[in-house]
């Protein structure tokens, strides 16, 4: 198969859909890969590292389309991609069409076959997919959240490990899922006060099970949110609820009780946020203030580690882009129902029921 690599054109986009080990892999396996000039140029990947792998580097996005049947990406096509896509092509990229009726209006039209990183399943019922987004911003909310806690910063002025002699800070984390326990890993290596709140019990359970002494585990009722929020020097929002906004857990009057200089870092604000008074900032901006507590709420963490990004979501399209490569789109997802739960767009139809619902169109 002829795979094709443009450039990401949306703003602040430094990931890249395959990288060059990925590209070996697919030109080992005898197919042709064609890769945009610079594609990689944003996490230092150079042209000569893509023809090492096997790729062939051409000048612009429009020779990429016009001679690939499959085009890999990170981001969501931009419309002036969306306008060179044919009924021809397979489209791999993350899609996240629910909320945008003018994309899904193109790549109806395309006649594409437009799979979704974010709905292809495993057979555990998670997204693996999604997953190492996931993995990176629970750890980059550790990050961010003891760069925050500085006194330049505008923090409260508090180390997250202590020092011998002063108590390490608190960090209460709101959800033990997928980005919550890679966030308590962060938390508990630089040796802070780690607490982590989730209603489900049997993930409790685990948590309790995997991290031993080193953190506690509380069942997140409302009075011990609470009472987390009033004594914590980073709070990490880190809930989810399928296909739901994420429910606010931390109200205003409770923001009231915070001391001053603590720091939230609302990793579900892609889902709304989970603080009542979270609203989506940028890596430009990524942080205001309410109530003298620092809230960080950048939907897209993930963009600020653009090479760890990259490599970590090629670890898991590896295998589906070579089922795609090998067997055609359609053959691989007759062989693989997780693959297949990827496809959003085919053939001019909405194939997925909740994308579907949520534009209100047939299905
Ligand atoms: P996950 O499904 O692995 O974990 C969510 C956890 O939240 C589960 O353990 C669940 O039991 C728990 N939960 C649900 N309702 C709760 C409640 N009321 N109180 C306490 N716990 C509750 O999800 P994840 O992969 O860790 O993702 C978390 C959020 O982070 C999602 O909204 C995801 O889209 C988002 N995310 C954001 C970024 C970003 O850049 N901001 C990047 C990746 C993921």
């Amino acid at each position: 198969m002829r795979v094709g690599v443009p450039k990401e054109i949306k703003n602040h986009e430094y990931r890249v859909g395959l990288t060059p080990p990925l590209v070996s892999e697919l030109t080992q396996a005898g197919h042709e890969v064609i890769v945009e000039t610079s594609a990689g140029s944003g996490i230092d990947f150079e042209d000569s590292d893509y023809t090492d792998a096997g790729a062939r580097i051409v000048g612009t996005a429009a020779e990429v389309f016009a001679q690939a049947d499959m085009i890999v990406k990170v981001k969501e096509p931009q419309p002036q991609e969306v306008a060179m896509l044919e009924a021809r092509h397979t489209l791999f990229t993350y899609l996240h069409l629910a909320p945008d009726p003018e994309q899904a209006a193109g790549l109806i039209k395309s006649g594409a076959t437009c799979i979704a990183y974010e709905t292809v399943t495993a057979a555990d019922r998670s997204l693996p997919l999604l997953k190492p987004m996931s993995e990176v911003a629970g750890r980059m909310s550790v990050q961010v959240g003891a760069h925050y806690l500085e006194k330049e910063q505008g923090g409260r002025g508090v180390l997250l490990g202590g020092v011998p002699g002063v108590a390490p800070a608190r960090v209460a984390i709101l959800g033990g899922g997928v980005s919550g326990i890679n966030a308590a890993q962060m938390a508990t290596g630089l040796r802070a006060d780690v607490t982590i709140y989730d209603i489900n019990n049997s993930r409790l359970a685990e948590l309790d099970m995997h991290f031993g002494s080193q953190i506690k585990t509380a069942y997140a009722s409302k009075a011990a949110i609470a009472a987390a929020v009033k004594n914590a020097h980073l709070v990490i929002g880190a809930v989810l609820v399928p296909g739901a906004a994420a429910p606010k857990l931390v109200t205003r009057e409770m923001l009231k009780t915070m001391k001053r200089g603590s720091v939230l870092v609302d990793i579900a604000i892609d889902q709304g946020g989970c603080f009542e008074t979270s609203h989506a900032t940028t890596h430009d901006d990524p942080v205001y203030e309410v109530d003298g507590v620092i809230h960080y709420c950048v939907a897209n963490m993930p963009g600020a580690v653009a090479r760890t990004s990259t490599f970590a979501l090629n670890n898991a399209t590896l295998p589906f882009v070579m089922k795609l490569a090998n067997l055609g789109a359609e053959k691989a997802m007759a062989a693989d129902p997780h693959l297949a739960a990827g496809l959003n767009v085919y053939q001019g139809k909405i194939t997925h029921q909740a994308v579907a619902e949520a534009l209100s169109l047939p299905f």
